[in-house]
């Protein structure tokens, strides 16, 4: 295997990388592709395979690290079906719908906002109205892709998402496959809160599975039917509470703000966490916070920090409730990210083919206060003050002896909404007269009756309705990024191969073992024991003794496997302690390591502790050839 010459170019190949590329290696080596092909498939679900999988897993155990266990956060698993009043009280039930446009010809349904962006470069257009919508799709004389019939004059309907099933046999309850985890721990706040001792901030994790019935899924794993999220919902005390900004202060960002987004060829900002802060561009502390944790985490799984930016939501895309969100987006276009085309990416916002990976938005009290008002509990937390206070309320104690014989059945309701009036609007006790409204009826009461007065009043604390801030990733968003950032060519032994640099915590496999010859019994009693040893250290390993080396690397180069460990003659011959050769996947070096020191070696890489630059220092590199 020895060889003087070096092999590898370590020149990345600058052919185009397109999406086609991207799923006919996911299909073949097992990373996704569509399910339940047996049956013809269906739009819109994928499988994950045995590499997708384990990629996707590892991807899952990094966010729960930094985004649950770093920041000291709880992290739950709640039912992905939830009844129908929880969807009323989020308004998903009335709200949550995309606009469609079905063909009049073939009757294919079509998302219309889409088709507009698609065919007009109009950007945004779900936040156009549905008569503008209509008629741009007349003026355009937009047609149907599948099969060419003219559009114009179909209508445009509000479609809703959401899967609705029915609970239970009969006509049981209705209930809803949840368009997104955050409602599951929202209708959790009351005993959330308790876990966290009633104190604010505190945080709430999940990973789970989402639905939406999308209307025209499409690009594979990008817009799907049924995928995973990873949501955060940080509680806080808007008036009092703040982040560790000081963690996250230098941290490099790409912002496209909305008022860039606005300009005529507006640009990018090249900015640090701290600025954006400083300067205003990113109001919210806790937004900025997590853009600093979120794009250093991108990077540690992956992603490409070249291909990788935050762009703020125009005011006519955001949710009503959402005072400010950011949504990460990651460049996924064929444009090979080298040369020009990088100049070009780095530079002009319109270049590239940008998805949204993550979103972060600030949602106020507005989902607590909603349930608040729709269930039976309490979506408050009750802060002590420092210091016990004494307040000036205004109170009523109504005369029911009185109350009673003038408006009868009524009494106790007007009785309830006197009280509510003095807290509201003390002046309305003013005059020898007092009216209240229950239902659109008025009642007239005299405030004598009323017993209205100011009181002094201790208080030792008050409730408070949380607000919040959620950063909400969609993982399989990010495993399909992390695999079209890592996808590469280069040339090796004078032919082009294809190889994916994922980072070693996140690679689906991290080592493969080959005995150098399949028959010789010392190298494949060897690798055996090689391969036993990494799996004990938690490392996730392939055996292959079968075909010549350089296609065995071949085969662990398109998986994206960091390391291959060889067990060839040089290693068991001697007298020395035995040794294997550790190639590395990107560069294709290649050291001698003894056997016994490979599993720690190998696991501290796969931790982070260590890099093969490391191993290259302590072990010395060897000449060798790939084939
Ligand atoms: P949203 O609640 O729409 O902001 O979605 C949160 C995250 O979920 C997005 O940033 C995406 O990464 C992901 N996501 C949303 N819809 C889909 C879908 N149909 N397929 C895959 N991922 C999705």
């Amino acid at each position: 295997m020895a060889n003087d010459e070096p092999v590898n170019t370590g020149e990345v190949n600058d052919e185009q990388v397109t999406p086609e590329a991207i799923s006919e290696l996911a299909k073949r080596r097992g990373f996704f592709f569509g399910s339940s092909e047996a049956y013809g498939g269906v739009a819109g679900f994928y499988t994950m395979g045995p590499q997708g999988a384990a990629l996707k897993g590892n991807v899952e155990s990094a966010w729960r690290d930094r985004f649950a266990v770093k920041e000291g956060n709880q992290e739950i698993e709640a039912p992905t079906i939830m009844p129908e009043p929880v969807f009323e009280a989020s308004g998903h039930l009335d709200g949550f719908d995309d606009m469609l446009v079905e063909c009049g010809e073939c009757g294919e349904s079509h998302r219309a906002d889409h088709l507009i962006e698609d065919e007009t470069g109009i950007e945004e257009a779900e936040t156009l109205p549905i008569p503008e919508v209509e008629a741009l799709i007349e003026e355009h004389d937009l047609r149907c892709p599948n099969c060419g019939a003219s559009l114009a004059g179909r209508p445009v309907e509000d479609f809703n998402l959401m899967f609705e099933t029915s609970i239970g046999p009969g006509s049981g309850q209705t209930g809803y496959l949840r368009p997104e985890t955050a409602q599951g721990i929202f209708v959790e706040f009351g005993r959330l809160k308790e876990y966290a001792r009633n104190q604010l901030p505190f945080g709430v994790a999940q990973i789970g599975r989402a639905y939406r019935n999308e209307i025209s899924p499409r690009r594979g794993l990008i817009r799907t039917r049924e995928f995973t999220q990873a949501e955060l919902e940080q509680f806080v005390d808007p008036e009092r509470d703040e982040p560790s900004l000081d963690d996250v202060r230098d941290v490099e960002v790409r912002l496209y703000p909305a008022t860039e987004q606005e300009k005529e060829g507006g640009d990018y900002l090249e900015t640090t966490i701290g600025e954006a802060v400083e300067t205003g561009v990113v109001a919210n502390e806790w937004i900025a916070y997590y853009l600093g944790i979120a794009k250093r985490w991108f990077e540690r799984v992956g992603v490409d920090a070249d291909r990788f930016r935050y762009r703020q939501h125009l005011p006519g895309e955001r949710a009503h409730y959402a005072s400010d969100c950011w949504d990460a987006e990651a460049e996924l276009g064929s444009v090979s990210a080298s040369g020009d085309a990088a100049d070009r990416l780095a530079t002009d916002p319109s270049a590239g083919d940008w998805v949204e990976i993550a979103g972060f938005s600030y949602r106020t009290d507005y989902d607590l206060s909603k349930h608040g008002e729709h269930a039976d509990e309490s979506f408050t937390v009750f802060e002590q003050y420092d210091e016990p206070k004494t307040v000036e309320r205004a109170v009523v104690d109504p005369d029911m002896s009185a109350l009673g014989p003038e408006f009868g059945a009524e009494a106790t309701d007007v009785a309830d909404a006197l009280r509510d009036l003095a807290a509201l609007d003390p002046d309305a006790f003013g005059g020898d007269e007092v009216v209240v409204e229950i239902d659109g009826e008025e009642y007239a009461v005299p405030t004598d009756v009323a017993n209205f007065r100011v009181e002094e009043q201790t208080e030792s604390g008050e409730h408070v309705t949380p607000h919040v801030i959620e950063p909400s990733f969609g993982v399989d968003r990010t495993v399909y990024t992390v695999i079209a950032h890592a996808y590469a060519r280069d040339e090796v032994d004078g032919e082009t191969r294809t190889y994916l640099r994922f980072v070693p915590e996140i690679a689906p496999t991290s080592v493969a073992v080959f005995p150098l010859l399949s028959n010789d019994e010392s190298l494949t009693a060897l690798a055996g024991e090689i391969a036993d040893d990494l799996r004990e250290a938690g490392l996730s390993v392939a055996y292959d003794d079968s075909g010549n080396i350089g296609r065995r690397y071949r085969r662990q180069d398109e998986i994206g496997t960091p390391f291959c460990v060889t067990v060839d003659p040089e290693g068991v011959e001697g007298t020395g302690p035995e040794t294997a050769t550790v190639r590395e996947r990107d560069s294709t070096a290649q050291i001698r390591v003894p056997v016994d020191e490979l599993a720690d070696e190998l696991a501290a890489v796969r931790r982070g502790r260590k890099t093969f630059d490391d191993l290259r220092a302590a072990y010395g590199a060897v000449e060798t050839a790939d084939a």
